[in-house]
């Protein structure tokens, strides 16, 4: 199966309208991280170009055009992304992109065109990109994938077809987990998809094991009484390093420890207000304890209040090693201070 798990009634959707030929040329594909959306633009590439035996609705993955679209070496398939590190969508990078498209296809019936990081789009690289998008060539189909769709310039949004790609139900993120061998158990596999909040590529990362013992020494170090605020920031780094070189996966990692750290934090606060809690991992409970017979409500409210700046800055493309040593500082510094006394 090419199509990515979860999404059954986009792809009924875009069955409808490739059998009635209604393509638009244009889609703006926006969703959260990690849910699809990139590969669900692929599969439709692939379809589309596909020069074998392309049975229900799948692109049949073995004739040349297939394999060229899997290599991205088709001549009339073209996926741009912004360079590693880079904070905007360089012009240059988007002239060298509609260059490409107005060329006439080149063998399939198609001319496809991914941009990926459309979210990245700045002004002088949107408006390079308007003309294109205003009068597409013929036979031409303009994927964007993008995060937000408020994000998005109102001319670009407004030229383009809205695919909204919403969030995987955990049932659907565990069934994910489970098929490609990363979990042991149904019951381990469910726990981590429902920490996720929606995203495939957050509960692979999830099911890493050496993530989940990196969590643990997290949050420990956070609920003793002196955290080292120095060594954990370097931990810190070093943990969102290992996801590998590119940025996107770095600041996912980031954005993912960060919501270990607030969702610890609401826990705590709901342990000392008295209410129920859900223990994502039962160690945590102990931590939350230990943390909560120093830190009151308001205490935690200024943490938490810091966990989602260092989401903003994060979101924002600011330097992710100076947000996450800003947030452990922050953090630690506001639960380590003593409350007035009454
Ligand atoms: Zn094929």
């Amino acid at each position: 199966v090419s199509w990515p798990v979860g999404h059954e009634a986009l792809v009924e959707a875009f069955r409808g309208v490739v059998a009635g030929e209604r393509l638009a040329h244009a889609y703006l594909f926006a969703g959260p991280v990690g849910v699809g959306k990139r590969a669900f633009a692929r599969t439709l590439g692939k379809l589309l170009l596909c020069e074998g035996q392309a049975k229900d609705f799948q692109p049949c993955g073995r004739c040349p055009a297939c394999l060229q679209v899997d290599a991205e070496t088709h001549p009339d398939f073209h996926v741009a992304r912004a360079p590693e590190d880079a904070h905007e969508f360089p012009v240059e990078l988007m002239k060298e992109f509609i260059g490409q498209l107005a060329l006439k296809p080149a063998r399939g019936r198609y001319r496809i065109a991914i941009l990926e990081d459309a979210d990245m789009l700045n002004d002088e690289s949107a408006n390079a990109f308007l003309k294109t998008l205003e009068e597409p060539p013929p036979r031409s189909l303009l994927i964007l994938v993008a995060t937000s769709v408020e994000h998005q310039l109102p001319t670009i949004r407004s030229r383009c077809q809205l695919v909204r790609f919403p969030p995987l139900p955990a049932k659907v993120l565990a069934e994910a987990l489970l098929a490609e061998g990363l979990v042991k158990s149904r019951e381990q596999a469910l726990r981590l998809a429902e920490q996720c909040e929606g995203s495939l590529e957050s509960a692979r990362q999830l099911a890493d094991a050496k993530l989940q013992e990196f969590r643990r020494k997290l949050l420990d170090a956070l609920a003793a009484p002196r955290p080292d605020s120095a060594r954990l920031g370097m931990e810190l780094v070093k943990c969102v390093e290992e996801a590998g070189k590119e940025s996107a996966g770095q600041r996912q990692r980031a954005q993912l420890l960060i919501r270990f750290v607030t969702e610890f934090l609401r826990s705590c606060l709901l342990l000392g207000e008295g209410a129920a809690v859900r223990w994502a991992d039962p160690a945590d409970e102990r931590s939350a304890r230990q943390l909560t017979q120093r830190a009151d409500a308001d205490t935690l409210l200024q943490a938490i209040e810091r966990c989602l700046e260092a989401e903003a800055h994060v979101e924002r493309r600011v330097q992710l090693v100076l947000a996450l040593e800003a947030l452990v500082d922050a953090v630690t510094a506001t639960l380590s201070s003593r409350p007035a006394p009454a």
